[in-house]
């Protein structure tokens, strides 16, 4: 059967994201009865691995971007270069026959060595993050772990869905927020679940993810977790805005003890059990529906 990618993304951090993509990883895997993977994208906060203590790495490559490199020898400082960077990049000083490049700024989009006619710009190769694959119970875990420092999270990310998994059922578990990077992870996903809570704050952030799902046309639904906890008018929103309601996580004090403590699995209450199984059997037929 064909690929289907799953992107769990919420508009603001703290409600859950994490937990609900390590709960579907392990119910779609029964749902689905097939190989499914766990992408984690957070890659400033990577921690859905901390859920499989028991995991072993299987696999681990460093992230490496390409910057320009100038060689002042031939470079006449005509800054063509500076000119036509579009991130501000290059620092030149002709005077002092000084020219470099902002590791942090570049982009590697290749603008400057395009139009350097003295063919002065080499290459230097500067390590972004770390990418590794671990073995768990349930199947593979990857994650993209950025380098201190470096600002190069979507850059991470985008190599990272290319050295992860292919041709079977992937979670993405995204940063969140509505930042480039989530917008990075849910590029080429078949469905997006939208994780919400039912607080003030909690509808607005929903409310611009809902708009940058819509914009990048991705079919998606959206699961309240820790439902019961609010009281925003969060279900009457996603009835006028004909948002699907994928299911509701109660609220359970013991769950959310268990899940700061990464022991979610042995200690799940029947009433989470219930909504995750109700959760898993509805993106089970997205699959067939997109
Ligand atoms: S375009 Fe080439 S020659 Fe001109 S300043 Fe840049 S590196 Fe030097
Ligand atoms: S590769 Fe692009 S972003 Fe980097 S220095 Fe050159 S023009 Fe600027």
């Amino acid at each position: 059967m064909s690929s289907f990618k799953i992107a769990i993304a919420s508009g603001k951090g703290g409600v859950g994201k994490t937990t609900l993509s390590v709960l579907l990883y392990h119910q779609l895997q029964k749902a689905m009865n097939e190989t499914i993977s766990l992408v984690d994208c957070d890659v400033e906060e990577p921690n859905s691995r901390i859920f499989f203590p028991s995991s072993t790495q299987t696999k681990q490559e460093v992230a490496i971007q390409e910057i320009p490199a100038i060689d002042t020898e031939r470079c006449t400082f005509c800054r063509k270069c500076v000119d036509v960077c579009e991130f501000n990049a290059i620092m030149m000083v002709g005077a002092l026959k000084h020219a470099e490049v902002n590791e942090s700024l570049c982009h590697s989009c290749g603008a400057c060595e395009y139009v350097c006619d003295q063919h002065a710009l080499g290459t230097k190769r500067v390590a972004i993050g770390l990418m590794t694959q671990h073995q768990t119970p349930l199947g593979s875990l990857y994650e993209g772990r950025l380098e201190v420092g470096s600002v190069m999270q979507t850059r991470l990310i985008g190599m990272l869905k290319e050295w992860g998994p292919s041709g079977h059922i992937a979670i993405y578990d995204a940063p969140p927020g509505t930042s480039c990077s989530v917008v990075e992870t849910l590029d080429e996903m078949d469905y997006v679940v939208l994780v919400a809570e039912e607080t003030s704050f909690g509808l607005h952030d929903l409310k611009l993810i809902i708009r940058l799902v819509k914009a990048l046309q991705i079919p998606f639904g959206v699961v309240i977790n820790k439902a019961g906890l609010g009281s925003t008018p969060l279900k009457t929103y996603l009835q006028q805005q004909q948002v699907e309601l994928l299911g509701e996580i109660p609220h359970s004090i013991p769950f959310a003890k268990a899940s700061a403590k990464a022991d979610i699995f042995d200690s799940m209450p029947s009433v989470i059990q219930g909504a995750i199984e109700t959760v898993a059997q509805k993106i089970k037929h997205k699959r067939v529906e997109v």
